[in-house]
């Protein structure tokens, strides 16, 4: 099992073999705020006894965004904390309830096929979570002695991600992923993903001077990490607009991508 690695002062991040998930922890005087779920009833569960060896405080809860492998433990984790809010992007919330099922019968058919056949079944039998809390552009939460501004910074990963900025330390959700030797993957561009407006998002997130970025997946990063990642997704962007103008064809365009060649046909498809 992975440990909590301490970016600040009661400043957490943990990062998971399962999918290479990272989620994130801040500890105030009176309450305690909970970045991303994990993915299932049994991760949830775990997570939620992770908590538990750092703090007793009251958790408040955020999902960075809907997808299955952020929000599907926050059911687990309002079973063991009882009824503690869970705060997300009004999109999120209505992604989940439009998304959810089909999130959830697109991985279970792919743990099995995979022959991860508990990941599949835990994954199956696990209750949904609605977030109860929302917000459109930004929301402070007060934990005691210290705040976290929850702020959605624009489309990219999807049209809902939301940020965590607990002092110097941002938790970026699936915005900024760090994959081994790289950054964003092929299961970093869905349908539900906006890459024209990414770079942007990215130049808001790196407005708040973070000293360290934590990402949906992955290691924590630096500002650095996360302006090479922005020039990337600008190039791609400007790719996909030659691929959609015709100017370009898809496999030119794939062959001269600052990603791996799979990631860019998922970016730009
Ligand atoms: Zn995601």
């Amino acid at each position: 099992m992975p440990d909590w690695s301490e970016q600040a002062p009661g400043v957490y991040a943990r990062r998971y073999a399962e999918l290479d998930l990272t989620v994130g922890l801040v500890v105030g005087s009176e309450r305690c705020l909970v970045i991303d779920t994990r993915g299932s009833r049994g991760q949830g569960e775990e997570l939620a006894a992770a908590v538990r060896e750092v703090t007793h405080l009251p958790p408040v809860i955020v999902l960075t965004h809907a997808h299955f492998d952020h929000a599907f433990g926050a059911a687990s984790l309002k079973a063991a904390f009882g009824d503690c809010p869970i705060w997300a992007h009004t999109g999120c919330r209505d992604a989940l309830a439009e998304r959810a099922e089909s999130d959830r019968r697109e991985w279970t058919d792919r743990y099995r096929r995979e022959g991860e056949h508990a990941l599949a079944d835990d994954l199956a039998a696990t209750p949904i979570a609605a977030p109860t809390r929302t917000f459109d552009r930004a929301t402070r939460l007060d934990l005691g002695g210290r705040t976290v501004d929850l702020v959605h910074p624009g489309p990219g990963h999807t049209d809902h991600d939301v940020i965590a900025v607990a002092g110097n330390v941002v938790f970026a959700g699936d915005l900024v992923e760090h994959a081994p030797g790289g950054s964003f993957t092929e299961e970093s561009f869905g349908p539900d993903t906006h890459l024209a407006a990414w770079p942007t998002t990215l130049e808001h997130v790196l407005a708040h001077r973070p000293r360290v970025v934590v990402p949906g997946h992955g290691d924590p990063v630096d500002a650095a990490f996360v302006a090479r990642a922005r020039a990337d997704l600008r190039t791609l962007a400007d790719l996909q607009s030659g691929v959609r103008a015709g100017t370009l064809t898809l496999s030119a365009a794939v062959d001269s991508a600052p990603l791996p060649p799979e990631a860019c046909r998922a970016a730009l498809s």
